[in-house]
């Protein structure tokens, strides 16, 4: 065998109940502040574990830490105003949310998940992967009351980012991710300047880098924009020239159960490819034979050494079985993949 398919999630699992509050978007910690790194911890341990236990190769720390993706690599920069909230459509107004405001020079005067990075390097032998929010995703979950631009903005974070990318890539990580949701909603943008700032946020970094641009969480509010795209959803073919482009080694990309066309990975033919072969629906368990045709249907488009098995978005909202029910056959189809298509 010349290779074996790895697999891995995109980045969030759920969190457990006596952790915080479930199957929502912004959970409350249900644990006293001088307890909620140990839970946290915990937590992320039993998730580890669990990725392991599977059959995945690349394995993350689940997001146990931060309430979101975007606002826990926030919350430690200076710069930003949270008491002075501003009600904002998102994602090209697919939803609103009250979001902090920046106010002055964005700063990251110390270290913001190396902790984390380093609890998630010490529980597993396996390559791991930590995922920061993207530039552009950052301007699009924040408001801007001090820079000129949007843009000029992400160019501001992305260096903070490099920083912080910097030092969990000193602490042993394999592959850092960033997530850049923002990049389907704005595809002209992230041409234009989306992806000059992920090459800032990248920039020298020792580990491999990867970015992930899904069409978000399997919650209401996506779906019915989902509905709305038609039949072809054809925002990658816009992107991903661009990103074949750049310096990024690895592509994340949703695919299972969605309207993107297949043969849209052609596009990226320089690049790993983590191609989602689940879905993140609470409503849909795969079987391990789904995710074996998914990865099938995706080997026509892709070689053997660019593929790797993936979910299409992060799973933080779903229930927590189901969630794990789906890595389950994540693995086990990964794996069935690997004795059929690389004999
Ligand atoms: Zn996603």
């Amino acid at each position: 065998m010349a290779k074996k398919f790895k697999a891995t999630t995109a980045g969030s699992l759920p969190k457990y109940g006596w952790l915080a509050e479930t199957e929502t978007l912004w959970p409350k910690w249900k644990v006293p502040e001088n307890e909620l790194w140990e839970k946290q911890k915990e937590s992320a341990m039993l998730w580890i574990e669990e990725q392991e236990e599977s059959g995945l190769e690349i394995i993350s720390e689940g997001e146990q830490f931060r309430i979101h993706f975007v606002h826990g690599f926030l919350k430690k920069i200076k710069g930003i105003d949270w008491n002075k909230k501003t009600k904002m459509g998102i994602r090209n107004d697919r939803y609103t949310v009250e979001v902090p405001t920046v106010v002055d020079v964005v700063s990251r005067e110390e270290s913001i998940h190396l902790k984390e990075a380093q609890v998630l390097r010490e529980h597993t032998e396996q390559l791991t992967k930590f995922t920061l929010p993207g530039p552009m995703t950052i301007t699009d979950t924040i408001a801007n009351d001090f820079y000129s631009s949007k843009q000029e903005m992400a160019m501001h974070f992305a260096q903070l980012l490099n920083a912080e990318a910097n030092e969990l890539s000193q602490a042993g990580i394999d592959i850092i991710q960033f997530d850049e949701p923002a990049f389907n909603s704005f595809t002209n943008e992230s041409v234009e300047w989306g992806i000059e700032a992920l090459e800032i946020a990248i920039k020298n970094l020792d580990c491999k880098t990867a970015v992930h641009i899904c069409y978000g969480y399997g919650i209401d509010e996506n779906l019915r924009w989902k509905d709305s795209l038609g039949n072809q959803w054809n925002e990658y073919k816009t992107l991903f020239p661009a990103l074949n482009n750049s310096n990024i080694d690895q592509v994340s990309l949703e695919f299972a159960g969605s309207k993107v066309p297949a043969e849209l990975m052609r596009l990226l033919p320089n690049k790993e490819i983590m191609v989602g072969v689940i879905t993140v629906v609470a409503d849909h368990i795969e079987t391990p034979e789904e995710v074996k045709l998914n990865i099938a249907e995706a080997l026509k488009h892709v070689s053997k050494d660019q593929f790797i098995a993936c979910s299409n978005c992060g799973m933080a909202p779903i229930p927590m079985e189901t969630a794990k029910l789906k890595i389950k056959a994540l693995g086990e189809g990964t794996k069935m993949a690997n004795t059929v298509f690389l004999d």
